[in-house]
């Protein structure tokens, strides 16, 4: 599996972060996993490009993870495109009927498919998924894909999700602020080194970055290697890795 950050910001971007998505290939498979402003063009950097990725995977309906939805659509009927399917959490189907009411012209122009998922197993586009709940400010879930990447989505670092990513090839964790920021529904680095303690995980990315983390990356490293001993780093934009 191949696994590109399309975009490692938050819901506020910096010039060199725009808002979550990761894009996953294997083979003829392809996977975004939600799709915050920016990677829509982020996307676009891409070989797969948007034309080549009908399936949008949310982990929740924050507009940071949302936003480039509705203009996916638009550039994959624009291309020519006849698909699109977003599946996601509980409500996914209202967040679409509601963006196509309000951008009515754009209702029917593709074939559109949306498919609510729960902390389960499941399959998509080809994918074997399993979800999990955590703990953030509105339902979020966290992904294990194919049995070897695991994505957070936004959450609090706790045991729970620590044992869910255990022995993964690499967990990507919201690491939205360093330690000095007193912050809900998001980990401190230190908190997030003490839920992955005795954790066996290959590579740990950290992302969800918002400004405050700029400059601070060695101490906020410093501060999750205290309590885990594990192979950690920096996710960017435009990074990519294979499993
Ligand atoms: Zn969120
Ligand atoms: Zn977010």
């Amino acid at each position: 599996m191949r696994v590109t950050f399309l975009g490692t910001g938050s819901a506020m971007p910096t010039a060199d972060r725009v808002q979550t998505g990761i894009l996953l290939e294997d083979g003829d498979r392809t996977l975004l996993v939600d799709c915050g402003s920016g990677v829509l063009h982020r996307l676009s950097q891409t070989d797969v490009g948007y034309e080549g990725v009908s399936t949008v995977l949310l982990t929740h309906h924050h507009l940071d993870h949302v936003s480039d939805l509705l203009p996916l659509l638009k550039a994959r009927w624009l291309a020519g495109e006849e698909h699109l399917e977003v599946v996601g959490p509980t409500g996914t189907k209202e967040l679409l009927d509601g963006l196509l009411d309000l951008h009515d012209y754009l209702q029917d122009r593709i074939d559109l498919a949306v498919r609510e998922v729960r902390a389960d197993s499941f399959e998509v586009a080809g994918f074997d998924v399993e979800g999990y709940e955590v703990r953030h400010s509105m339902d979020c879930l966290a992904y294990r894909f194919d049995d070897g990447f695991v994505f957070s989505g936004d959450t609090e670092a706790f045991d729970g999700l620590a044992r869910f990513a255990d022995g993964a090839d690499v967990l990507a964790h919201d690491c939205s602020f360093p330690d000095e920021v007193d912050v809900a529904n998001h980990p401190t680095p230190t908190q997030l080194g003490e839920a992955l303690a005795g954790c066996d995980v290959g590579r740990v990315y950290l992302t969800h970055l918002y400004p405050h983390t700029e400059g601070k990356h060695r101490e906020m490293l410093d501060s999750v290697e205290a309590t885990f001993d594990g192979d950690v780093r920096f996710a960017r934009d435009g990074l990519r890795f294979e499993i």
